[in-house]
């Protein structure tokens, strides 16, 4: 049956397979041809028995063996470890239609998923609806023999019946020892058939009876039924089985067999048709004029000329002019085909596979077909799927709108958050600033107030100062009397003394401008607010306080000691209010000794640096001494002891001294003398070298 031609160059095993010379037939070249490879390889069982029987009668012997066995030791021969498995996908028409396409895709996903070895394709077609089958059958069987007589192939895997019965007749010839792979032929073609053992599939259950109820249920007032097939129509309508389905319905409508003609004819019929028929389309590769054609374009320009729906029974029709129909999935019927094949590929026994049952049927229908025939989707029955309704934008975008919805959510939450915490932010804000405002008000009027003390302050030490100041200020005036005096008794008494005159009047001027002096010292303790500091040394500002002083000590019978050593360093002053806070301490030391007729009358003021930024003043009494509790009481304003020894004391001369001690930068505070009395501590600043 084999030609004789030479084997084949481009095959990679061409090295190792023996010339046509050394078989004798051509089933037993397989085997060696096998037995070579396997040999190369080391690992496959047919490299080792391949190098066991040497003579042809032994190569006889085994492809016997191989080629009849279904034992699992031909699993296991054609199945050696990491030999790449070949599968020829054998297609009666077209394997480009939409149908095939989305089945082959899936048997290829399902074997190269479930096969344990890498899968090698091969894609044939038998186009026997374009090419008659009679005129080439024999020209492309000695095509394919050609093809594959030096290549082993494990599964042949047929679509349709064309294929199946194709396979059937040839394959011993082309794929010896393949098992072949059924799919896409209905179940009913399959009834009454001897198949071999190495023969299985996955039938389709063309459900014409459950298509036909579905429409009636769909369109309750039908009273005609037109089957439209081509002339080819051999899987549907025109097996006896079929017909028989039809003619069941026979008794509720009338059976239109638009079957067989033209297109046109086809289409001129189904455009006659009445308001109360439906279709049932089938197929049409070829038309009554021997025209071949697309079946899923033929359906589009049907349903376009029919005046009423049409139905059909191929998932690929939908979306292209069936209402609805009862449908085996495609992608169903190639998985489970790619599932069955994988299994042989992975050395189950065929035998023990056999047929299997058909893909299971499901109702399908076109919702914008039933929108166009007015068809209430309610009338589907239970579990139908319904295909093209278009999504609403909640259905399609509800995750997203969620999405957003959350985001806005959570966005809202954190701008009422914000206008909130603004509100409150501002409302604290008005009230600092209105706390600012209260406070700027306070601290001007405390300013007006400490000024207003200050200078009442002033005034009061000028009362203290007074004796000492008109004791001054009378001895410039006494000696300007004397030397007036003088000035005129030389000028009555007509002497020319000119130069003793001049002497005189220098001197009454010189008197004067002393006057003038004192005045003016004056006049700035009372007026000056702001300090003015400057370097001063602390030692001739405290003997200018004491000599100030003196008539009043006097008079009070104290004794004011002073220790300042002539290396304190030049502290940064305004001397006259330095002085103010000494005149006030000392005044205070005064009174508080004389409170009693008990108390030792010495006064000390000391002076020391401390460190070389400081210097550290006291003023000391061993009077009655300060309560601790009130250490701080007694530097606020208007604090004054009631029943104080202090003469006319109004509790301001402490705060005073304390402002001004604050505004040198330095601090002022009370100590109980450990000897008994008081102790007023300041510190001053030394100025920079
Ligand atoms: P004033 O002398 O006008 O009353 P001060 O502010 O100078 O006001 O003094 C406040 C109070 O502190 C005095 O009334 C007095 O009771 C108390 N005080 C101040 N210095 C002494 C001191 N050296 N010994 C005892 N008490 C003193």
């Amino acid at each position: 049956m084999r030609d004789c031609h030479p084997v084949l160059p481009f095959t990679p095993f061409s090295a190792w397979i023996p010339s046509r010379s050394s078989v004798t037939d051509n089933v037993s070249s397989e085997p060696i041809t096998r037995c070579c490879r396997g040999k190369s390889r080391g690992l496959s069982w047919t490299g080792r028995l391949g190098q066991w029987p040497r003579s042809i009668i032994g190569r006889c012997l085994l492809t016997a063996l191989l080629a009849t066995s279904t034992l699992p030791l031909a699993a296991a021969v054609t199945g050696g470890a990491n030999e790449t498995r070949r599968v020829v996908i054998l297609n009666s028409t077209d394997p480009y239609l939409p149908a095939f396409l989305a089945i082959d895709d899936a048997q290829r996903k399902a074997i190269q998923a479930n096969s344990k070895e890498p899968v090698e394709f091969f894609a044939e077609t038998l186009d026997m609806h374009r090419f008659p089958r009679k005129l080439l059958d024999r020209d492309v069987v000695a095509l394919l023999h050609k093809k594959y007589r030096d290549l082993k192939v494990d599964v042949v895997v047929t679509t349709a019946r064309i294929a199946l019965d194709f396979a059937l007749l040839h394959r011993a010839e082309i794929w010896p020892g393949a098992v072949t792979v059924f799919q896409s032929v209905p179940v009913n073609l399959m009834q009454n058939r001897n198949l071999d053992p190495r023969t299985i599939g996955v039938p389709i259950r063309l459900e014409l009876e459950q298509t036909l109820d579905l429409a009636l249920r769909l369109r309750p007032a039908t009273r005609r039924i037109a089957v439209v097939a081509g002339a080819d129509d051999t899987c549907c309508g025109s097996t006896k089985r079929a017909r028989q389905a039809i003619e069941r319905f026979s008794d509720r409508a009338d059976i239109q067999r638009i079957i067989g003609l033209t297109l046109a004819e086809t289409l001129a019929a189904v455009r006659a048709l009445p308001d109360d028929a439906v279709v049932l389309y089938l197929t049409m590769f070829r038309d009554g004029a021997g025209e071949p054609h697309v079946p899923r374009e033929v359906l589009k320009q049907i349903a376009e000329a029919s005046p009423v729906p049409v139905f059909g029974l191929f998932e690929t029709y939908l979306g292209h002019g069936i209402a609805a129909g009862s449908i085996a999935r495609y992608a169903a019927q190639g998985r489970r085909t790619g599932e069955l094949a994988a299994r042989v590929l992975n050395g189950e026994n065929p035998a023990t596979l056999g047929v299997q049952a058909p893909v299971e049927s499901q109702c399908i229908a076109d919702w914008r077909q039933l929108r166009r025939w007015k068809i209430d989707p309610g009338r589907l029955p239970p579990g139908c799927e319904l295909r093209f309704k278009p999504v609403g934008v909640w259905e399609r975008h509800h995750w997203q709108i969620l999405g957003v919805l959350a985001v806005v959510l959570v966005q809202s939450a954190l701008i009422i958050m914000l206008t909130f915490s603004k509100r409150r932010l501002r409302r604290v804000q008005i009230r600092l600033i209105d706390e600012n405002a209260q406070r700027t008000r306070a601290e001007a009027l405390a300013t007006r107030l400490r000024s207003r003390l200050t200078r009442f302050a002033r005034e009061r030490s000028l009362g203290t100062m007074a004796t000492s100041i008109s004791h001054e200020i009378n001895q410039p005036l006494i000696a300007i009397q004397n030397y007036a005096q003088a000035a005129r008794r030389r000028v009555q008494t007509g002497r020319d003394d000119t130069p003793k005159l001049i002497e005189l009047l220098a001197k009454i001027e010189q008197q004067a401008e002393r006057a003038g002096a004192i005045t003016e010292r004056v006049r700035s303790v009372v007026n000056r607010n702001a300090p003015e500091l400057r370097p001063a040394l602390l030692c001739p500002l405290f003997e200018e306080v004491l000599g100030i002083l003196e008539q009043e000590s006097q008079n009070r019978r104290c004794r004011i000691s002073c220790d300042a050593p002539d290396a304190l360093p030049h502290v940064l002053a305004d001397a006259l209010q330095v002085q103010l806070v000494l005149v006030n301490l000392l005044h205070n030391a005064m009174h508080a000794v004389c409170s009693g007729t008990d108390y030792d009358r010495n006064i000390a003021v000391a002076a020391r640096a401390i460190g070389d930024q400081e210097v550290l003043v006291s003023v000391s009494d061993r009077g009655p001494g300060i309560d601790p509790a009130r250490a701080e009481d007694i530097f606020e304003p208007w604090y004054s002891e009631s029943g104080s020894a202090q003469d006319g004391g109004m509790g301001v001369g402490l705060a005073i001294a304390r402002a001004i001690v604050d505004a040198h930068g330095g601090r002022i505070w009370f100590e109980p003398n450990p000897a008994g009395g008081s102790i007023f501590w300041f510190t001053l600043r030394t100025a920079p070298p």
